[in-house]
């Protein structure tokens, strides 16, 4: 709906991905008015559309990432409540399973990793239990008998990210929200250090008290926002159903993980293969070479994947920041203007707490641009 041109909003959201739309319905709940920004025909085009919907931050800890960890663990706890208050908010079903997961070995090299794996979740005190491969197989009968080791992690589940997004999109415009697609930001516009709106292709204004840059790993091209070092990591990824899928259990319950991929169930037949790890630019392109190695390695796991149908293939782009953590708050060199982006592998896990740690800054409130996601911490670093 086109704005009153002369109207000033509270916040203008640059992006209506799933942290663009989550942060501006938990705006709009807490009395700001809000207007999303999305150059695409519909909300959702970037990655959110792409990406698989894991929220598992205990197969995704890293030993160097603890304070991504810890915002990791308190997404995933905040999601059921997140899911439930978004499914009555929408009426739509935001398709959260709490499915558990396992990680899988196929051979020494890898079981050796997976014991290393082990040893650092129990150190961080996470839910995590080893496997031999008869007790992995008899939870997952879909799993090779040649499955060296496996772990169990029941706390890391999944959501479907395009129901996530069509849910956030009604939720949002219920709360009040105007959502604009087909408008692309060229520049944020600014007056004596401060934001004063952001200017559409084709020459409308928004103007906006504040400007949220959640535009996903297109955020550092903006005309009118500080440099950041944000990059583009590529990863293709398959949609797959099971033709014979009936009522009982499908070919996998849980969520299984392996050494470069994972499947994940949705619990009605589709499974989604991913994913690629790509340094290649602004890249979408569907490789042959990408998805002949997602098949081949899945398949050594679970050989049901050669009998599913292949729905779709595709390929989105992670926002990624040097140390893979996002960036949230204030920015320091410019005054009403707030960072949301940089989520890399986890911004479906992250979308709850996210929306939560801007909106706190969008109102006031929040641990602003002294905090471990703020974007000073790359001060002087660039792309
Ligand atoms: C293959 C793959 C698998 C993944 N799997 C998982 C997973 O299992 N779990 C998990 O937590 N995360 C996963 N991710 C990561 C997750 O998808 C991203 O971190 C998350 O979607 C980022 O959301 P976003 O809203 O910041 O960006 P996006 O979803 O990319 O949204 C940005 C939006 O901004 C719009 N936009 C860009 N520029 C402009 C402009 N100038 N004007 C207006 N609009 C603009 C775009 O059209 C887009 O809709 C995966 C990613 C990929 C690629």
């Amino acid at each position: 709906m086109p704005q009153d041109p002369t109207a000033t909003t509270d916040v203008a959201v640059i992006g209506g991905g799933i942290i663009g739309l989550a942060i501006a319905w938990r705006a709009a709940q807490r009395g700001l008015t809000v207007c999303v920004l999305e150059r695409g025909e519909q909300p959702g085009t970037g990655a959110s559309r792409v990406a698989a919907g894991m929220l598992a931050p205990v197969t995704e800890a890293d030993a160097g990432e603890l304070a991504l960890l810890e915002l990791g663990l308190r997404s995933a706890r905040a999601w059921p409540a997140f899911a439930h208050e978004l499914e009555q908010a929408s009426g739509a079903d935001p398709g959260l399973r709490r499915s558990g997961a396992l990680v899988v070995a196929r051979d020494r090299d890898e079981a050796e990793a997976l014991e290393r794996e082990l040893g650092l979740r129990i150190e961080l005190g996470l839910e995590v239990q080893r496997l031999l491969p008869s007790a992995a197989r008899r939870l997952e009968p879909a799993l090779a008998p040649t499955v060296r080791l496996a772990l169990d992690v029941p706390g890391d589940h999944c959501a479907d990210p395009r129901a996530v997004v069509h849910a956030l999109a009604q939720a949002a415009r219920r709360a009040g929200v105007t959502l604009r697609t087909g408008a692309t930001v060229e520049r944020v516009e600014q007056d004596a250090g401060r934001v004063t709106g952001v200017a559409l292709a084709g020459g409308d204004v928004v103007r906006a008290r504040r400007v949220v840059a959640a535009a996903g790993a297109w955020s550092g091209a903006i005309a009118g926002l500080p440099r950041i070092p944000l990059r583009p990591v590529k990863g293709q990824i398959l949609r797959l159903r099971d033709p014979d899928h009936g009522p009982g259990r499908g070919l996998l319950e849980r969520i299984v993980r392996f050494e470069g991929g994972y499947l994940v169930p949705r619990g009605d037949g589709r499974y989604v293969l991913g994913a690629t790890m790509e340094e290649r630019g602004f890249d979408t392109t569907v490789s042959a070479g990408g998805l002949y190695e997602l098949l081949r390695d899945a398949g050594e796991l679970v050989p049901g994947v050669h009998e599913l149908v292949i729905e779709e293939m595709s390929a989105g782009l992670r926002p990624a920041t040097p140390d893979n953590a996002p960036l949230l708050g204030p920015a320091a060199e410019l005054e009403g203007l707030h960072w949301a982006t940089g989520h890399h592998r986890n911004g479906i896990l992250l979308a709850p707490v996210s929306a939560d740690i801007v909106v706190d800054g969008l109102t006031g409130g929040g641990e602003g641009v002294g905090s471990a996601f703020a974007a000073a911490r790359f001060s002087g670093v660039h792309a």
